[in-house]
């Protein structure tokens, strides 16, 4: 169940639009990051991990999305960690006491069935700038940018070839802009596949946080095919053809159109809102 993709790096792919949790093994245990969504996959994980001899050592959420931030207590009690505004964003949502009924509004109910709540976004941000996840394995690299999410974050693990690119670098999801958070979420998204690129060179392998996990040629690709979608929404949006968004998406994830149409419809709003384009 758990699938090696490069060395010393695994992942964990979820019944669940395709959520990749990525564990990497360090002398003393493993870094797990964006865990998984049912409860009983994560189960799964924490036997396969005990079944090895490894404890969790650290744990790390790329966003504060829900799908990012469950726990299973067999799992373990290690430090659960995120940037200093993710951090910050799930705070403020457990701040308000509907919280699990605002937050479940968002899954299919078939899915809500199967997660649990129990350790839900229980994570210690990291100060700001912070640049490497702080653990005894190999030397994660915190790439942060404000696109996606409140303190989006990239990893790079730069021994082993890897990027493990959050909910960005997908080759079923489109980008999914921060309509709520950011002035302005298409010149930031574009910032932040920026900050990717910068930090592209030498990797092999990439991990999407949904999707399937990409060779060193597709990092590029999927940069410029992100950024192609992000900026035929600033100029043209009339003008997108992008594979994942109509009749050639990919079986399952026909519903992208959907949240494309919603995006358009969200960027008009802000538009007319605000009187300025974005
Ligand atoms: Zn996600």
């Amino acid at each position: 169940m758990l699938r090696q993709v490069a060395d010393g790096v695994l992942i964990h792919e979820s019944e669940f639009c395709q959520s990749n949790a990525v564990v990497v093994h360090g002398p003393a245990g493993v870094l797990l990051i964006d865990p998984g969504v049912h409860d009983h996959e994560m189960a799964g994980l924490a036997n396969d991990l005990r079944e090895l001899g490894q404890p969790v050592a650290a744990g790390f959420s790329t966003h504060p999305h829900w799908d990012h931030l469950l726990w299973h207590a067999g799992l373990g009690s290690a430090p659960r960690y995120g940037t200093a505004r993710c951090a910050a964003a799930v705070r403020d949502e457990l701040s308000d006491a509907g919280w699990k009924a605002r937050i479940a509004e968002w899954i299919p109910p078939d899915i809500v069935e199967q997660i649990s709540w129990d350790l839900f976004g229980l994570m210690t941000g990291l100060p700001a700038e912070t640049a490497r996840i702080p653990w005894d394995g190999p030397q994660v690299r915190i790439v942060e940018h404000q696109a996606h999410a409140p303190g989006h974050a990239a990893l790079l693990i730069e021994e082993r070839g890897v990027l493990v690119a959050g909910d960005m670098l997908s080759d079923v999801l489109i980008p999914m802009l921060d309509l709520d958070d950011t002035a302005d979420p298409i010149e930031d998204y574009l910032a932040g596949l920026r900050v990717l690129e910068g930090a592209a060179d030498g990797v092999d392998v990439l991990v999407p946080g949904h999707g399937s996990v990409g060779g060193a040629d597709q990092v590029r690709a999927r940069i410029d095919q992100d950024r192609a979608y992000v900026t035929a929404l600033r100029d043209d949006a009339h003008a997108l053809s992008d594979p994942r968004v109509g009749p050639s998406a990919a079986h399952g994830w026909e519903w992208v159109g959907g949240v494309h149409e919603r995006q358009l419809q969200g960027l008009a709003q802000r538009t007319e809102r605000d009187g300025t384009p974005g």
